[in-house]
């Protein structure tokens, strides 16, 4: 599967691969503390609204307490008020005021023929009724069927503190069993995370820091439920579709990588082969530009470049270098009478014979003109030059080229002009070519088939023949 550039992760800043960071605060305890803390007003709100129900409930209680007092009371009251037993009244009063939600009772006597009187009684510290309940009860005396008369009245009041006492017991219930109720809550809440997230973000975590170009096959997989199909099954696909393109990128890149290798080898192949080609060719070339294509001497230009090497290391090493110039007496008469083609065949017997004739290594015979040969011969002394000259002039004759228009002889010869360069005796080369020349003409004047010299020293020519 082909994966597009831009949908690969850029690369991480240096150094951030290699390091996998430890979580300063796990999620579950982070999970934790908001839940605490939502519980913390959560009781906070709960006591709140508890307190007030319970404050309410307790106000309802003493209310029933006291109406209860007021139904255990209302006849026996009566009837003592009617009978006038005012130590009855008292006795019951302070009875009434002894019971545990009773702050005060006031019993008011409002008898028709007697002076209204008044009976109280509270409980020690007793300090007004507050919030506690108050009931007031209009007592009635039936002394004969018919006839109901208002005998007085009881104020029944509550003791505020025993309301808040009560309170107080339930309060202390209500937080207790709030702040276990979030204590479990969050620990549950913490434990589930646990089992449920944090394990499986630390295995992937774990995972992923181990991940590497050699292993991307390895897949990630955690170990839950296969019912689990959640946002970690959806987290642990994503991860193994990415490694599934990481590999299938790095694979394409590594073939892409071995083609390229391979094309560059062939490439360096071919280069290396055309270079070779080439220098073959240049070679060959070098080769035909300094031969001679008739006779398969070296020619003109190469005889130059030789000349010029060998006067410079004749300067240089002191030794002495001569010049031999072989012209093929009477080539024009030869042409004429035997054809230009045979002509050629001659000029390239000659050549052969020459290059034949010179066996020493340094020495050379070049091509240098339509029917002259050049000969150069390094630390070479006159007389072992007009020696070679000779030498080679003889071996011309010898041939046996037949020539009957020559002027010198019944067969093809030459004529060969001879000049030796001293060690600084000459500037240039071309003094010692004009020697040689020079010799040459005398040759040719003399008669031809012969050899003609000079020793080539400043101021003063030296001329030898050796026919
Ligand atoms: P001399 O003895 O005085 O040297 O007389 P010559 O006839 O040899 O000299 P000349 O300079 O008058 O003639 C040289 C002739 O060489 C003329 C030319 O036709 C011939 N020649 C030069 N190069 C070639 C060649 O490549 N092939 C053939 N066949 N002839 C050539
Ligand atoms: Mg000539
Ligand atoms: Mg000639």
């Amino acid at each position: 599967m082909a994966v597009a550039p831009d949908a690969l992760p850029q690369a991480l800043p240096e150094g951030v691969a290699e390091r996998v960071v430890a979580p300063r605060h796990s999620l579950g305890t982070r999970l934790v503390l908001a839940t605490l803390g939502f519980c913390v007003l959560f009781i906070v709100v709960a006591v709140g609204v508890l307190t007030l129900s319970a404050w309410n409930a307790g106000r309802e209680r003493m209310d029933a307490e006291l109406a209860q007092i007021e139904q255990v009371y209302r006849g026996t009251l009566a009837k003592a008020i009617w009978e006038l037993d005012r130590d009855a009244l008292q006795a019951h009063v302070r009875s009434a005021a002894g019971v545990p939600s009773v702050g005060r009772v006031e019993l008011k006597v409002t008898l028709a023929h007697s002076a209204p009187e008044k009976f109280e009684g509270s409980r020690a510290g007793w300090a007004g009724p507050g919030r506690a309940p108050t009931r007031q009860l209009v007592l009635e005396y039936e002394p004969y069927p018919g006839a109901r008369e208002t005998v007085g009245e009881l104020l029944l009041q509550g003791d505020e503190r025993v309301l808040w006492q009560r309170l107080r017991s339930e309060l202390a219930t209500i937080v207790i069993a709030q702040l276990l109720q979030s204590m479990v809550l969050a620990g549950l809440i913490m434990l589930m995370f646990n089992r449920m997230v944090t394990v499986h973000v630390q295995r992937i975590a774990a995972h992923l820091a181990t991940v590497r170009p050699g292993n991307l096959g390895v897949a990630l997989g955690l170990q839950r439920s296969e019912r689990s199909q959640d946002e970690l099954t959806q987290l642990v696909s994503g991860v193994n579709h990415l490694q599934g393109s990481l590999a299938t990128y790095l694979e394409q890149q590594q073939r892409y990588e071995r083609e390229l290798a391979e094309h560059r080898d062939r490439l360096a192949h071919l280069v290396d082969e055309r270079t070779a080609e080439l220098q073959a060719a240049n070679e060959r070339l070098q080769s035909l530009a300094r031969t001679d294509p008739l006779t398969g001497l070296p020619n003109r230009r190469h005889f130059d470049e030789v000349k010029s090497h060998e006067w410079r290391r004749a300067q240089r090493s002191g030794q002495s270098l001569a010049l031999l110039i072989c012209d093929i007496d009477c080539f024009k008469d030869y042409n004429d009478h035997y054809g230009h083609a045979m002509g050629d065949h001659c000029l390239s017997a000659v050549a052969h014979t020459l290059r034949a004739h010179l066996g020493r290594a340094g020495d050379l015979v070049a091509r240098i003109g339509g029917e002259e040969f050049g000969v150069l011969l390094p630390a070479t002394s006159e007389a072992v030059a007009f020696m070679l000259a000779d030498r080679l002039r003889a071996a011309v004759a010898a041939c046996g080229i037949e020539h009957r228009h020559s002027q010198a002889a019944d067969v093809v010869t030459i004529s060969v002009g001879l000049a030796v360069l001293q060690p600084g005796a000459m500037e240039d080369f071309e003094a010692l070519f004009l020697q040689a020349d020079q010799a040459l003409y005398r040759a040719k004047a003399a008669g031809r088939n012969q050899v003609a010299g000079s020793i080539a020293e400043p101021g003063q020519g030296m001329e030898g023949d050796a026919s």
